[in-house]
This record gives structure tokens, sequence and C-alpha cells, in this order.
């Protein structure tokens, strides 16, 4: 990859790439945006991901690679919903104009993530007369398609920025083919202006390793485990493993202890989480459950490692890289038969592909692990030689290539501002 001195602007609006994984909106976005400019970093190309001050203490700017850096901009009011921050777009939009302005900032290329930063750079690039790439991550008509009980669905100002973004930006970046299909047929997109990209994974963190170890390690010896990785929303449907469990009641499956690993999405006393647990006291299941709340990225290996399956009974997913991430860590996977989930799980070779979310046939699929070591073990090897196929910079590589379409003629050498 040769760069030159490209710098992008790479826009964040409503979460920070430095945030703590899974919670809040923290979660694929995130570890997306955190990969791709490391790796463009290593290749000397330079970005500044704007996101928006979220505490009074939030720095001004922070490192995230030697030629990535995050900038942290006014946004008014610390909103915390991100739907009320669609009326902060023109602020932020100000904000980031008059920090290229006042740092006589030189960019490239505008690269968008998800519908909020859609909404920013829709008003950035005609203003600063650049090309625009933007991934959106998740699609609110395509949730609306397939919504979780109990979910609410994506407002029409979500859609109507999707549309806008859809009708302007230069280059659309999918995470899969389904989901490119979806930009043209949903959103009309001309599919010359779509590149299908698979995310990564870290491979110098994810990885097999001994499982008795790996359990030790989490403080759960010996102990046959179950694994729930996500924030906690409806749509991720962790209903559903509780539901499972609790239809494991033979006597050969009734030490299976579940993991919940991650925090709700929403703040409140009427979380998903308090739901989930009263949901596990009413199923009789309590006992069995553990609600762990977030773990730190770098600690997850041993919980995948650890764990008989990772079970993701998500109603729509535009990649699922908790999927890859167990798979990479050698632990088979049992996932809803949804567009993302299914580009990363292998049916019946690193896990099992669920049609809908009828908690008996995710209890079936688990039972033929718990009750099949051979299998179980072979699934888990499969799905480490598949996670290899991933690493973060054959997607940069590839989003790299892609951005040549629209940086064409070659990029102006730059002379990028030492930070
Ligand atoms: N994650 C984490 N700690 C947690 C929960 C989640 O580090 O407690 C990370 C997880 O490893 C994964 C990301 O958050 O990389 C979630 O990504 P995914 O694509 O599965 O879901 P999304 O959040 O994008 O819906």
């Amino acid at each position: 990859m040769i760069s030159g001195q490209t710098r992008l602007a790479v826009l964040s609006m409503h979460t920070s790439p430095t945030a703590a994984l899974g919670q809040s909106a923290n979660g694929g976005m995130n570890v997306y945006i955190r990969q791709v400019c490391t790796a463009f970093s290593r290749c000397g190309i330079s970005t500044d991901v704007f996101t928006r001050r979220l505490n009074e203490d939030d720095p001004v700017s922070e490192r995230l690679a030697p030629l990535s850096r995050v900038v942290y901009l006014p946004a008014g009011p610390f909103e915390t919903d991100k739907y009320g921050l669609l009326d902060r777009v023109p602020a932020f939009t100000r904000s980031v104009l008059e920090d290229v302005r006042e740092r006589e900032l030189e960019y490239d290329l505008i690269y968008s993530h998800y519908w909020l930063s859609g909404a920013v750079a829709s008003r950035l690039s005609p203003a600063l007369n650049l090309p625009w790439v933007h991934t959106a991550h998740t699609l609110g008509l395509v949730k609306n398609r397939r919504l979780a009980p109990g979910a609410e669905p994506e407002p029409n100002a979500r859609i109507a920025v999707e549309q806008t973004v859809a009708r302007k930006a230069d280059l659309l970046i999918a995470s899969t083919a389904v989901e490119a299909e979806d930009l043209e047929h949903l959103y009309g997109v001309d599919p010359a202006r779509i590149t299908v990209v698979a995310p990564g994974i870290d491979l110098s963190v994810f990885g097999p390793m001994d499982k008795t170890e790996a359990q030790r390690k989490i403080g759960y010896p010996a102990q046959r485990l179950l694994l729930f990785v996500g924030r906690l929303e409806r749509l991720k449907g962790a209903e559903v493993v509780l539901r499972a469990l609790a239809q494991l009641t033979e006597p050969g499956h009734r030490d299976l202890r579940l993991l919940v690993v991650g925090e709700d999405s929403r703040d409140g006393v009427d979380g998903e989480k308090n739901r989930l647990r009263t949901l596990a006291r009413e199923l009789g299941i309590a006992t069995r459950v553990d609600f762990l709340g977030p773990v730190a990225h770098h600690e997850l290996p041993y919980f995948y490692a650890a764990a008989e399956a990772c079970v993701m009974p998500s109603y729509s997913e535009s990649f699922g890289l908790v999927g890859l991430e167990a798979q990479a860590c050698g632990c088979p996977v049992v996932a809803a038969n949804v567009a993302g989930l299914a580009s990363v799980v292998r049916e019946g070779s690193t896990g099992f592909l669920v049609d809908g979310h009828d908690p008996a046939a995710y209890a079936d699929r688990i039972k033929r692990l718990l009750d099949d070591e051979e299998l179980a073990a072979k699934l888990g090897q499969q799905g480490v030689a598949v996670a290899q196929r991933y690493p973060w910079a054959r997607t940069t590589d590839r989003i790299w290539a892609a951005m040549g379409s629209v940086l064409e003629p070659a990029p102006a050498v730059r002379v990028a501002r030492p930070f």
C-alpha cells in the first residue's frame, strides 16, 4: 500500500473509538474505526477521527496510533440518546469546520461512520470540497424489517438521513454482499458506488488457547460455560439464550452456566439487563446465569476459549464481530441465520446457523455440542482456520483500494502538519 501523505478526516460523531466497549452505543463500530485507523497508520496514511466531547474532562485530542488521533469537539449538551443527537449535527459540523480551518488542516477525503456521521459528512463534503466515503454499520430499514419483540423501530428521521447519504456519498463500503444488496434495493444506491469489504479481527489478540487454563483464568475452573457477548438490547436476543438454557434440564446439562458479557445499551432502571435478570428468575435459572457486565476487549479471548459455545440469536446484525472473535478462539458459535452472522459462521463447520428465534432450536444445537465433544472440538478448530482469513490489514487494504476510485487522480501530495 503506497499512500504518499494522504490524510483522512474520519467522522465518528456519536461514539469514540477509544470508548469502553460492550455498553451504551459502544461495540463493533468502535473496534472497526480503531483497527482501520491503526492499520492505516502503519501504511503511512494519517487519520483524524472527529468525535463529540462526552465529558468535561475529555482531552482536546488523543493519539490512537502514530499517524492517527481522536479529536474531541463540542456538539452542545452531553446528550446520551442517539436520536437526540440528530439535533446536534449542525453544531458538531460547525465544530469540525472551525477546527479544520483554525489548524489549517488539509484532507484528501472524508470517511464517515454510521448515519449520524453521514449527516455530518453530507454537509462537510461540499463545504470542504472533498470526496466522501461512508460505512453504514447498520441500516434502519434493515433493522426495522426484523424487529425483536418489544424493540422500538428506527425512526423516520434516521431513514431520511440514510437516504440522503445513499444519494450523496461518493462510495459506500458494505460489510457483506447482502448489505450491498440492501443498499441497492432498499436505498436505491447504484451498485457501482458500493464496495463490499468484510471487517476483520485482531489475530494477535484473538486466538485459541487451552480451555482448562482459560476457565481457570476467568474464575470458572472445570465449569461448562455458555457465553453471550454484546451490548444488552432487544436486537441481540439474549432472552433467547436464557430461554434455551432453561430447556437444558437433563442431568448431563444441568451444570451448564451462562455468562452474559455486556451492559445495557441505554441507561435507566428499566434497562434490558434488569429485564433479563427478572426473566432468569421467572425461568428458575437465576443461579445458572452470571451477568458480568462489560469485559475489556483484550480479556475476551479467555472467555471465548473457556466456553462450550457462544450464542448469538441477534434479530439483525450487519456483521457480528463477536462471532468472528469466538471462532478465532476456537469457540463454536450458535447464531441466528441473519445476513451478517451467516457471513461469519459456516453452518455445521464452525458452528450452527438457526432459522428464527425459537429457544428450542438453540437448545438443540447447544445440546449437540455438549453431547459430542469431538464435534465441538472440530467446529472450534475450523473456526480458528476461518478467522485467519480476516486480518484487519486485509480489510484496510481493500478499503484503501476502494478509496482509490474516489481519490483519482492520484492523491495530491499534502504536507500533513505534524501533530
Ligand atoms: N465487546 C467488548 N467487551 C464487551 C462486549 C463487547 O470488548 O463487554 C466488543 C466485542 O469484542 C466486539 C464488539 O464489542 O468486538 C461488538 O461487536 P459486534 O459486531 O459483535 O456488535 P455491535 O456492537 O457492532 O452490534
